[in-house]
């Protein structure tokens, strides 16, 4: 149990001051139990085999979505503390997920043809079962709708289970997809912590689960996965790493790389970590960068000047602050990383830049997940890819140059799941996206979202010879 949670009730908490915001009853596991029969029933139904069904709920859920996203952003915005250009940007793109995925449910996948005994192979892809979605807090509706969207216009039934600390933002919009047609049992919520997480993994009748979250819970997750063999897709932490070359548009690689770097406070799976920068444009570029940070305005999320607001709670704060006491014993950090005081009892940090050569090893492979950004120089390109490839992470990445063979051939190096080539942190419904290493495990958006939640089943037809 945490300071959020009592035995029956999930309390939401506003990150930039402390006061409760709301609550939730917490899910019992017998009321798990119900959702995910619930959640059976509905893929018995017309739900999993009527693939128009399923475009049309998705679309209006779109259209409801719509009408409904300054609330819901505002609500975002209350429940993350995040700026709101960042939870408007949320909402938009979920409803871009839903858009697309309304679209691709009327795909059909599979294919077929004559085998050399003479039989058919038929090959068809059927919706998986009811699936599990956990979800964590930092961009927590876009990260549902992005793995939701797919399994829904698969056609199987979900249950999902939001973070602890955003509880309201996701009942919000489940009621508004419901009021727009979600049919019964479609789409089930869940509430709770670690325990519940774990009842909606272990639960014999979940065949799949979608996790996004940090590395470390992720393994467990699919250690208790493994128990029923139920498959997992993993979206899991990051090391965004950004190689800028001194042939580059520096102005260009340094602004996207700054505000990459402090996107949701730095609370990013994608946030653009590292700057590695050519040894003969490393001073200027860290100059640059230390000077724009330092123009950083950190406060409150509801004003529109403020381009940080708090992290998610001091617990956190404390974490990061590990990180940044570590930086500065060794004397490299050039800017911030101080606590700044707030009005209420909100996690303020001043977002900090380090820079160096060799850097101590926590700060340039862990995960920080706080607004930090690392400044390195790097000789060649051999070694700007060493640097790169160092971490046990491999989500997101950039390159940054005029040549395009050296582009190229540094885009291939790198191992991400997503590298960008003269930009960072644009994601597309279209394209599969996922991590390498310990990133995760499967693909999110594009075809191979949907087909995650999808099983391949062979159906072989022997024809009788012709007669005569
Ligand atoms: P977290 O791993 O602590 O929690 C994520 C979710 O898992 C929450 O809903 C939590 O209640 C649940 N959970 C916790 N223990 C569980 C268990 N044993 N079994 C099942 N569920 C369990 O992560 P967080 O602090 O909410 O989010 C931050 C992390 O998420 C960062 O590491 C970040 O990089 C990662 N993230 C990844 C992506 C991506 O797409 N790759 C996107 C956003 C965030």
């Amino acid at each position: 149990m945490t300071h959020a949670q009592t035995a029956s009730e999930l309390r939401s908490f506003d990150p930039a001051t402390g006061e409760v915001i709301g609550s939730v009853e917490l899910t019992t596991p017998e009321a798990l139990d119900a959702a995910v029969a619930r959640a059976r029933k509905a893929f018995a139904s017309e739900w999993a085999r009527d693939a128009r069904l399923r475009a049309d709920v998705l679309n209006r859920w779109a259209d409801a979505l719509a009408a409904a996203a300054q609330d819901t952003s505002s609500l975002l915005l209350r429940e993350t503390g995040k700026v709101r250009a960042e939870t408007d940007l949320e909402v938009a793109m979920s409803i871009d997920a839903l858009r697309f995925n309304a679209g691709i449910a009327r795909h059909v996948d599979g294919n077929g043809g004559a085998l050399p005994d003479g039989s058919i192979a038929y090959v068809e892809r059927q919706p998986i079962g009811v699936s599990g979605l956990i979800v964590p807090w930092n961009w927590p509706v876009f990260l549902l709708m992005r793995d939701l969207a797919p399994a829904l216009a698969a056609g199987v039934t979900a249950v999902i289970k939001p973070a602890p600390q955003t509880p309201l933002a996701t009942r919000h919009v489940v009621e508004v997809g419901r009021e727009a047609g979600l049919p019964e049992g479609v789409l089930e919520v869940v509430y709770g912590g670690a325990e519940v997480g774990r009842g909606v993994v272990t639960h014999p009748d979940v065949r799949a689960v979608a996790f996004t979250g940090s590395t470390e819970v992720g393994k467990e997750v699919m250690r208790t996965a493994a128990a029923d063999l139920t498959r997992v897709l993993l979206e899991l932490g990051g090391k965004g790493v950004s190689v800028v070359f001194a042939d580059a548009d520096v102005d260009a690689a340094l602004e996207a790389c700054a505000r990459n770097a402090f996107l949701t406070s730095g609370q990013m799976c994608m946030a653009n970590t590292r700057i590695l920068v050519e040894r003969s444009a490393f001073e200027s570029v860290r100059d640059a960068v230390v000077e724009r940070v330092r123009q950083l305005r950190v406060g409150d999320p509801r004003s529109p000047d403020t381009d940080l607001g708090p992290l998610i709670s001091q617990q956190h704060c404390e974490r990061v602050m590990g990180y940044i006491d570590l930086a500065r014993r060794r004397g490299c950090i050039q800017v911030g990383g101080e606590r700044i005081e707030g009005d209420g009892n909100g996690a303020f940090l001043a977002p900090a830049v380090i820079c160096g050569e060799h850097l101590d090893e926590p700060l340039v492979t862990e995960e920080i997940f706080g607004p930090v950004v690392s400044v390195e120089p790097f000789s060649d390109e051999r070694s700007a890819v060493a640097m790169a490839n160092a971490s046990p992470y491999g989500l997101a990445s950039a390159v940054w140059t005029a040549d395009v063979d050296l582009a190229w051939r540094v885009a291939r190096g790198i191992d991400a799941g997503t590298v960008w080539v003269n930009r960072y942190n644009r994601m597309f419904p279209e394209i599969p996206s996922g991590g390498f290493k310990q990133s995760g495990i499967g693909r999110t958006r594009g075809l191979e979202g949907l087909r995650q939640f999808s099983e391949i089943k062979h159906i072989n037809w022997a024809l009788s010879p012709a007669p005569g």
